[in-house]
């Protein structure tokens, strides 16, 4: 039987913690019994700098349960990197990950779904939302929108899929191979290649406590998703100024006509809408090419993604 470590990002989730504890170890008993999985499966709980008490929660629980183990990283990295931390430590521990958020916004009942696959042979399984009712308008139309534009700059996502999923250990160690600092999971793990499928189910509300995810991260998310997978951007970049310098041709057409047909009113509008268009192409376009660069940048100095505190993890006998 293989052994399964359910993998959690934490970042300030003392609200959601207790709860979601209990409901991962009630199913992780549950398919102990079901012999799904070995006896010696756990949680491993990844604390992404938390400023709350949910370290504290963490490290009582690890004492308190022999399935619980614990990745405490030095200070916050964000969700993506969190998980590869958490996957990295619990790598070497066991056969197959299912990666989950703390909030269990995700349906855990799946999670046996999930194993089954894994036994049948896919080494990657994707937790995949059937419809997003319990998602704001706002964050349901952005949402589709970000992955209608992903498919489009050609990189391969799988829709309404987040970061629950399964992946064996082979998978994980292929995953670890990817060393860019600018992670986007969901994009990477649909490169790996290996055998995969999905699993549905309907995402729930947030339980208790607030999105870590505020406007502004999935703001950024975004760009960093787009950015690490597609250079289409910065071709579009020559394309626009290609038709620009097209439209301005025909500008100058249209003053040179009016001059000499002595109608010389049509010049400071026209003028004004073209230096503040332009400026703003202009600028926005510097500001792509900067998001690479800076990609870049950051990729050249190879910094680690994340600093471990601590592992809390049990004797193996
Ligand atoms: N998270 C994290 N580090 C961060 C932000 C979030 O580890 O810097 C974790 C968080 O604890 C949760 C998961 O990532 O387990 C997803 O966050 P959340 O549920 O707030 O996002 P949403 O569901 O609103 O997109
Ligand atoms: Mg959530």
């Amino acid at each position: 039987m293989k052994r399964l470590m359910i993998v959690v990002p934490c970042f300030n989730e003392q609200e959601v913690f207790e709860t979601t504890l209990t409901e991962l170890s009630n199913l992780l008993f549950d398919l102990i019994k079901k012999e799904k999985i070995a006896k010696n499966s756990g949680i491993m709980f990844v604390d992404d700098g938390s400023r709350d008490d949910t370290r504290r929660l963490i490290c009582d629980a690890y004492k308190k349960y022999s399935h619980v183990y614990a990745v405490n990283l030095a200070g916050n990295v964000g969700h993506q990197n969190a998980l590869v931390a958490g996957l990295e430590a619990a790598a070497d521990l066991c056969d197959v990950t299912v990666t989950i958020d703390a909030d269990l916004q995700d349906d855990i009942s799946v999670i046996e779904e999930m194993i089954d696959k894994f036994n049948a042979g896919c080494d990657v399984v994707y937790g995949v939302r059937s419809n997003r009712k319990t998602d704001g308008f706002f964050k349901r139309t952005t949402a589709t929108a970000f992955y209608k534009l992903m498919k489009w700059l050609g990189a391969k996502t799988v829709d309404n899929h987040a970061d629950f999923r399964l992946l064996s250990t082979r998978a994980v160690k292929a995953l670890l191979q990817y060393e860019e600092r600018n992670l986007f999971l969901r994009g990477i793990v649909t490169r790996l290649g290996y055998k995969s499928a999905c699993v549905y189910y309907s995402r729930q509300k947030r339980m208790a406590g607030t999105t870590k995810y505020p406007f502004r991260k999935m703001l950024s998310f975004a760009v960093e998703g787009i950015t690490s997978f597609s250079v289409k951007p910065l071709k579009m970049i020559m394309a626009l100024g290609l038709f620009i310098i097209l439209c301005s041709l025909l500008a100058i057409l249209y003053v040179l006509v009016s001059f000499f047909g002595g109608n010389a009113d049509a010049g400071w509008p026209s003028l004004m809408i073209s230096i503040w268009f332009l400026g703003g192409v202009q600028l926005f376009s510097i500001g792509l090419v900067g998001e690479y660069i800076g990609k870049i940048y950051l990729e050249t100095k190879k910094r680690p993604r994340y600093n471990i505190e601590e592992i809390l993890s049990h004797n193996e006998e």
